[in-house]
């Protein structure tokens, strides 16, 4: 089995209620086990401004799926949660990027691992520091010596 993290993301539609649904179909994939989820967090929007907060949360998974079989999982909760992919950092019913598998470094057409944005934006790390603040992150320093750089201005957890 190997440890794997994603981050979750909604901003239309019930955005609190997609992220609770895509981690109850996170935790029902085949050969796959939820361990850990994050607390959940209003985060202001990024890139596109004008667009409602996103609710942003992170899980983490124990899997025996291939990095491309988790992908491919996750591209199919957000289809099934309606997404539609129009505008880049627009809208969207559920975002779910595959942060981090434990031992894995890849590039391709397909799949970048560890995402390689997720560094610095605090709708990742803020969630991802719940489930893993040591976490080491190849050459860029652990999840808390990152998330400390960051400005967490206008980003709240959810009771
Ligand atoms: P974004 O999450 O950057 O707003 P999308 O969700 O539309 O954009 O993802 C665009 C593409 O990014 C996906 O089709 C996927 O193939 C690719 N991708 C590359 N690396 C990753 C990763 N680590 N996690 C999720 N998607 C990835
Ligand atoms: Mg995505």
């Amino acid at each position: 089995m190997t440890l794997a993290y994603v981050a979750l993301g909604s901003n239309l539609g019930d955005p609190r209620q997609q992220v609770l649904d895509a981690m109850e179909a996170l935790a029902r994939l085949p050969d796959t086990r939820l361990l850990k989820r994050s607390h959940l967090y209003r985060t202001p929007p990024w890139g596109v401004l004008e667009q409602p907060p996103f609710i942003n949360a992170a899980v983490q998974l124990d899997t025996t799926l291939s990095p491309h079989g988790l992908l491919d999982a996750l591209i199919g909760i957000e289809q099934t949660a309606g997404r539609e992919r129009t505008q880049r950092n627009g809208p969207r019913t559920l975002d779910l990027d595959l942060l981090y598998v434990d031992g894995v470094q890849l590039d391709d057409e397909r799949l970048t691992l560890p995402h390689p944005r997720m560094t610095e934006r605090a709708f990742v790390l803020l969630p991802l520091h719940d489930l893993a603040p040591s976490l080491q992150l190849p050459g860029r320093g652990s999840v808390a010596e990152l998330l400390a750089r960051l400005d967490l201005a206008g980003c709240e957890r959810l009771p």
